[in-house]
């Protein structure tokens, strides 16, 4: 590799949240072809080590992110991080009224509780590095999605605790948010098949029509632009907050 090559991560230690699927998954593969030793850290085992064992100098590492002891268990077995991407979460579709107290909770407890607890962990890790934190948000944090109280809520979460995170560790280490649109994932093929399942290729439609572009998100192309936010050549960015929609926030 030529010592000028842009955009590498050769020795770098990197830990991927959700690491095993979808957005998580093209970041594990990108980052590890990019030179980062890769701890694909996920609540599904197999999927992880699945991943893991195609990626050389990667390690599979189950972790609930929900569970400060889960949490604390993984962090104990990693000594060096300079790189943190916060991208596990769940969805939740239901306007206000329709929305269950409990299922409200699951999804705070994961993408904001989650995200919090592998952050407290962590930034005495990347406070030691210089390193850089990427947050996977979503442009629900940023506009009202129709039918997602819940979710919308939770990615405002990530934005702001992006932000709040970027103006405490101003210079040591970085911090930055990714907001993707609809992205062709295990997740939004989880959500046609429990609320769609007979009707996937019309909503499916419908999703590519809410972006300008006119067709979904692939994974690669949020993967690659936290390849940007973790590379040196990011060194200015920080509190950043980055949509990757088609164009849906444009309209
Ligand atoms: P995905 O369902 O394909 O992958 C999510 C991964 O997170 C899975 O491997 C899952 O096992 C893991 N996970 C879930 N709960 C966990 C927990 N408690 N602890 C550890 N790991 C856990 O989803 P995706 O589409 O790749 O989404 C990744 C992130 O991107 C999420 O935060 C999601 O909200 C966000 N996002 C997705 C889209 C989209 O359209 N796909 C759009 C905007 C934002």
């Amino acid at each position: 590799m030529e010592a000028n090559t842009p955009f590498r991560l050769d020795g770098k230690v990197a830990l991927i949240t959700g690491g095993a699927s979808g957005i998580g998954e093209c970041t594990s593969r990108a980052f590890a072809k990019a030179g980062a030793i890769v701890i694909v850290a996920d609540i599904d085992t197999k999927k992880a080590e699945a991943l893991s064992a195609q990626l050389p100098g990667s390690r599979a590492m189950q972790c609930d992110i929900t569970s400060e002891q889960s949490v604390k268990h993984l962090f104990q077995q990693i000594p060096r991080l300079d790189i943190l991407i916060n991208n596990a979460g769940i969805g939740l579709v239901g306007g206000v009224t329709e929305t269950e107290v409990s299922d409200f909770e699951k999804i705070f407890k994961v993408n904001v509780t989650g995200m919090f607890l592998v952050t407290k962990h962590a930034v005495p890790l990347l406070v030691e590095s210089h390193g850089s934190m990427v947050n996977i948000g979503s442009v629900a944090g940023l506009i009202g999605v129709k039918k997602r109280f819940g979710y919308c809520a939770s990615k405002g979460a990530v934005v702001a605790m992006t932000r709040q995170l970027a103006v405490d560790y101003p210079t040591e280490f970085r911090a930055n948010c990714i907001c993707p649109g609809t992205v062709d994932t295990p997740f939004v093929e989880g959500y046609l098949e429990k609320y769609h399942k007979h009707e996937k290729d019309k909503v499916r439609g419908e999703l590519n029509q809410r972006q300008p572009i006119g067709r979904l998100g692939k994974p690669d192309e949020i993967a690659h632009m936290a390849l940007y936010l973790s590379s040196q050549e990011a060194s200015f960015v920080t509190g950043s907050v980055i949509t990757i929609d088609g164009g849906w926030t444009a309209a």
